[in-house]
């Protein structure tokens, strides 16, 4: 085997998570390959907004500023908001978060994933220590402790002291390496919409929960937003095979009136919704990020922002054992950043399966406390300025790349 294919780390994903590693720990002493069977479409000012877009919290532009590669969406597209209102329909539950009530200029950004990606590829193609391997397809992953072999379809193969699966959900590194999951499907599918609304911009979130599911407004740049509506599977279903004029009636029906008129369906797509968890996140030689890691409800925008913070102890606990000249394929040294890790995702998990059960259930007490609940979030500053820092990622220990 040739010299150039033997790495201190292969990343195997290049998406969102795994690009932030690779710039994280760009400038250190290891070489790293990144593997991922696609490439971004290149982004025109003039392309219409993409379906998947994410709510980026204020840890994660941290996070994409200290690696390089916010510069790079600022200067695409994003959309930040300052305020943030939860409401439940049949009570008088409603609440306001606000950005300036914690001195914080917005509460985040929405932006599309593949402008996150882009810019993060951008700042990762100025290191010399990484490798990119695109379009790469993998045919065999051989996970050994501590000397891991991955074979691509075109007859390449590497060799990685460290594998990092950041392949996503079905991740391939997790299944090869041998770490469980404990999983199971959430009873809904989240509907996404791109609409054309009557009002400009708008710098507020919208979130209103009903039994079947809540809905969301993310707004985008100019007169455009992303709605986000969660019900059944057979719901979705029929949502999605409504003629444009229908939809656009049924959804209008639901949304709030402060959004105005909704000018024109652009795009919708339906996406299934699971709950996932590796019961490790590491292995001697192995560690595992972002969603091949944990999955997670998006009703409230954390999945991406939990997979970054992933991302940026990772670098950390390897760039430190690299410093120090220990094996970054330890398990000694790869334990530090599950517990860093696991212990705030599954709080993370846990809050948001709490969030889909309470306000899933039309019983009267589950009804009684959610109105408690919303009524005392709204009156009670400092547990509503805690929620918000929460949702923002700015609370517990936090990554030095997630600090100012
Ligand atoms: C409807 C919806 C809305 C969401 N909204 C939000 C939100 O507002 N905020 C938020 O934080 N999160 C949100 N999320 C979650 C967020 O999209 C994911 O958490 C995030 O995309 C995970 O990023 P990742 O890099 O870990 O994985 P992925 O985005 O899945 O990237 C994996 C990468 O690995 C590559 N790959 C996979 N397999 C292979 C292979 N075998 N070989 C080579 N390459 C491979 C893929 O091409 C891809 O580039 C939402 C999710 C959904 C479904």
């Amino acid at each position: 085997m040739s010299e150039s294919s033997q790495y201190d780390l292969i990343i195997v994903g290049g998406g969102m998570v795994g690009a932030t590693l690779a710039c994280a720990l760009g400038n250190s002493d290891l070489k790293i390959a990144v593997i991922d069977q696609q490439a971004p479409q290149p982004f025109s000012a003039d392309q219409p907004h993409d379906l998947r877009v994410s709510a980026l919290s204020v840890a994660s532009q941290r996070i994409l500023e200290n690696v390089g590669a916010w510069g790079g969406i600022a200067t695409r597209r994003s959309c930040p908001y300052r305020r943030m209102r939860v409401w439940e329909t049949e009570s008088q539950g409603d609440t306001l978060f606000e950005s300036g009530d914690i001195d914080e200029p917005v509460l985040g950004h929405i932006v599309e994933n593949r402008i996150t990606q882009l810019a993060l590829w951008e700042s990762m193609s100025q290191f010399d220590n990484v490798t990119l391997y695109c379009p790469a397809r993998i045919q065999s992953i051989d996970y050994q402790a501590g000397c891991s072999q991955v074979a691509l379809e075109n007859g390449e193969s590497l060799t990685g002291k460290l594998l990092v699966g950041a392949d996503g959900g079905q991740s391939r590194v997790r299944q090869a390496a041998g770490i469980g999951i404990h999983s199971w499907e959430y009873k809904q599918h989240a509907l996404v919409a791109y609409v054309e609304t009557e009002y400009p911009q708008q710098d507020i979130t919208w979130q209103k929960f009903v039994p079947s599911g809540p809905l969301a407004f993310l707004p985008l740049t100019g007169n455009y937003g992303s709605l986000v509506w969660y019900n059944t599977p057979s719901e979705v279903k029929r949502l999605l095979a409504l003629k444009d004029e229908n939809f656009s009636q049924e959804l209008f029906a639901e949304f709030p009136r402060e959004l105005g008129e909704l000018n024109r369906i652009i795009s919708r797509a339906s996406f299934p919704l699971r709950r996932q968890h590796a019961l490790e996140y590491v292995k001697q030689g192995v560690a595992l990020v972002g969603d091949a890691a944990h999955m997670i409800h998006p009703l409230a925008g954390q999945g991406v922002n939990i997979g970054l913070l992933d991302a940026a102890a990772l670098a950390e606990v390897l760039a430190e054992a690299a410093r120090e000249h220990q094996d970054v394929a330890s398990l000694s040294v790869l334990t530090k950043f599950q517990q860093q890790r696991r212990k705030h995702n599954l709080a993370m998990m846990t809050t948001m399966d709490l969030f889909y059960r309470v306000f899933g259930d039309d019983k009267l007490p589950t009804k009684l406390i959610r109105n408690l609940g919303l009524g005392l979030a709204q009156r009670l500053t400092p547990a509503k300025n805690k929620a918000m820092r929460f949702a923002m990622g700015l609370e517990g220990p936090l990554p030095q790349l997630a600090k100012r």
